[in-house]
């Protein structure tokens, strides 16, 4: 028994050193990632619930592995931030949507989705005044993704963060809304102009007794009386679709009417409109 146990001790302990090893090596392909132009910027449509029209959509980033094929962000994105990595590669998001945004119709938005270390970043403001006025867009189209952890981190000037951002004139979002430690007082101290249902209130939505409609339903009033607006996120079926409708979302992003997809597709999408 005490050989069985030495053994499994021993066989954990290079399954962590396997993973370790793994981690390392990615870490070093993410460094070279952005300069071998492996990252993408692609994007998925945000649909108005009133006239079903493309209003904007939302910048997601893929890494385009030479051998390992796509990567999605949950497998990079943790890894940027841990090793500084995403300051330099949510610049390149930043500047890469804004460049996209461009050859757009004007109406259309681009959100880009902001990490807490690049909130925290002092240098901020000036990096997103320089993508927009190096795209030549204005700064309405651009909208700015940002969760609630940044109320809980210790950044040090929240306040003056969000203000900086909102003199440029760009929108700001309160992503993943609901997931979190959320509070009514995050509403209250930043000036958000759209709040992001997660999509783990759309799931079970269908189900019988899911509080999840009068969750959804406190949300989007809450929104609409301080002037916000509201995108549920994860709409995969028509059910979803219609209760989403139902409880007075103002947007829908989901499966149901598109997954993300890449800078020509989505250009094609807006020239073709979504019954195509
Ligand atoms: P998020 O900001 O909550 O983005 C929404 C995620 O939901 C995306 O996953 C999107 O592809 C997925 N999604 C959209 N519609 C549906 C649906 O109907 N069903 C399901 N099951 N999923 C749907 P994705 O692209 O894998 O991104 C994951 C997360 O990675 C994002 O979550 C965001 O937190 C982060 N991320 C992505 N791109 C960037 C980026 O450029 N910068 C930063 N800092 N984070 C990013
Ligand atoms: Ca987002
Ligand atoms: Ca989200
Ligand atoms: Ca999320």
């Amino acid at each position: 028994a005490k050989d069985g146990g030495r053994g499994r001790l021993h066989f954990y302990s290079e399954e962590l050193h396997a993973e370790a090893e793994a981690r390392a090596r990615l870490e070093e392909d993410l460094r070279d990632a952005l300069a071998k132009g492996e990252l993408q910027m692609h994007y998925q449509p945000v649909v108005s619930t009133s006239s079903e029209q493309i209003t904007g959509f939302e910048a997601l980033m893929r890494w385009q592995h030479p051998e390992k094929g796509w990567i999605e962000p949950q497998r990079f994105i943790q890894l940027a931030e841990d090793t500084g990595l995403i300051q330099p590669i949510g610049e390149w998001a930043l500047r890469q949507a804004c460049a996209d945004v461009a050859q757009w119709p004007a109406d259309v938005k681009v959100a880009v989705n902001v990490s807490p270390l690049q909130f925290a970043n002092p240098q901020l403001p000036a990096i997103v005044a320089n993508a927009i006025a190096n795209a030549g867009i204005r700064a309405s189209q651009l909208e700015l993704e940002i969760t609630e952890s940044v109320f809980l981190s210790d950044i040090a000037n929240t306040d003056a963060m969000f203000a900086a951002l909102k003199k440029l004139g760009v929108r700001l979002a309160l992503d993943d809304f609901g997931t979190g430690y959320s509070s009514l007082g995050y509403l209250k101290k930043a000036p958000f102009n759209r709040i992001k249902i997660d999509q783990s209130f759309v799931r079970g939505l269908t189900e019988p007794d899911s509080h999840n409609g009068a969750i959804i339903t406190s949300i989007t009033s809450l929104a609409q009386a301080l002037g916000m607006e509201t995108t549920a996120e994860g709409v995969e079926t028509m059910d979803e679709l219609d209760l989403i409708r139902h409880y007075g979302c103002s947007h829908v992003q989901g499966y149901i009417y598109e997954r993300p997809l890449d800078r020509e597709a989505a250009l094609e999408r807006l020239e073709q409109g979504l019954g195509a």
